[in-house]
């Protein structure tokens, strides 16, 4: 129960980090201590499930930051502007201060013809080719989820349009935020920290470091059936779900303490085992998600 216990305080501490600088940006811009950022958000090759997540902020939430915290200056699936005027905001945005947040994979085989985001002035706008543009142009570049940071299920086996890691398109640093799809207070309180300080401190990775500096393993609120021998044998048993194959003692990140949906939840609370989404290497290395020839 120590390991519990111990785990539980650090809980309110570290859950409140994105809050925090949120909160902290905000107020610094209320006084003109800092500028509102310029936000770029572009959709790759992915499901757009990172967008979708970020509507799911709750404490900070999507309207901390588009009302007070950035210009969200684009974004296909949230601006009202389409087309041609959709992407003159876009490559507008070029010779101004912004920030580029990315998911989503970039498909590079056929010179990124795999996937076209818009057409601008009667021509093809590849993903490829907007990445290039835009990163080596941005103050920032953030990877925003596993695709964006490291190929993920865009780019797993047999990878038919070559997805690769935005990193691997840009000759610069760029900010990563893996997970499948990114939280919320992940996106937001790096970027709450880079409009207030600059760039966060990161990882030989590239990850913030005030999420990704734990072992889902270390903080587990399972860790004591670990330490004990007490496995899980089947889905739906609330022990250790090591012997089903969870990933939780290799993947590095804070959903314990963090949980998705306002704090509802998280997999391992749900008897899920932890499948390495945040990974890099996810899918591909992380497979089988769950194997019963261990339990056994
Ligand atoms: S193996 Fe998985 S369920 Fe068991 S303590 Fe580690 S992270 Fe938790």
């Amino acid at each position: 129960m120590s390991d519990l216990n111990y785990d539980c305080r650090n809980i309110k501490i570290k859950s409140e980090t994105a809050s925090v600088l949120v909160q902290k940006a905000i107020a610094a811009i209320g006084k003109n201590e800092i500028k509102k950022g310029n936000l770029i958000w572009l959709e790759l090759t992915g499901c757009s499930g990172n967008i979708i997540s970020l509507l799911n902020g709750a404490d900070p939430d999507f309207r901390n930051l588009a009302t007070q915290m950035v210009n969200f200056v684009y974004d296909n699936s949230l601006m009202a502007a389409e087309g041609e005027l959709a992407m003159d905001k876009l490559f507008g945005a070029i010779g101004s201060d912004f920030i580029l947040a990315a998911e989503g994979a970039v498909s590079t085989k056929s010179d990124g013809l795999f996937n076209i985001i818009g057409r601008w002035r009667g021509r093809p706008v590849t993903a490829l080719d907007a990445v290039k543009k835009l990163g080596e142009k941005a103050a920032h570049v953030i990877a925003v989820g596993t695709c964006a940071s490291s190929g993920g299920i865009s780019a797993a086996r047999p990878n038919p349009s070559g997805c690769a890691p935005v990193q691997s398109l840009l000759n610069r640093k760029v900010i990563k935020l893996p997970g499948c799809p990114c939280h919320p207070d992940w996106f937001l309180g790096t970027l709450a920290y880079t409009l207030l300080f600059g760039e966060p401190a990161l990882d030989g990775a590239g990850r913030p470091l005030m999420f990704y500096s734990t072992l889902i393993h270390d903080i587990c609120p399972r860790r004591p059936f670990f330490n004990q021998g007490v496995f899980a044998s089947q889905l739906g048993e609330e022990t250790c779900m090591f012997k089903l194959g969870c990933r939780g003692p290799v993947t590095r990140v804070d959903c314990p303490i963090r949980k998705w949906n306002n704090h509802v939840n998280w997999p391992i609370g749900a008897n899920t085992p932890c499948i390495g989404c945040a990974m890099f290497g996810f899918p591909d290395k992380m497979e089988p998600f769950i194997s019963y020839d261990i339990a056994r």
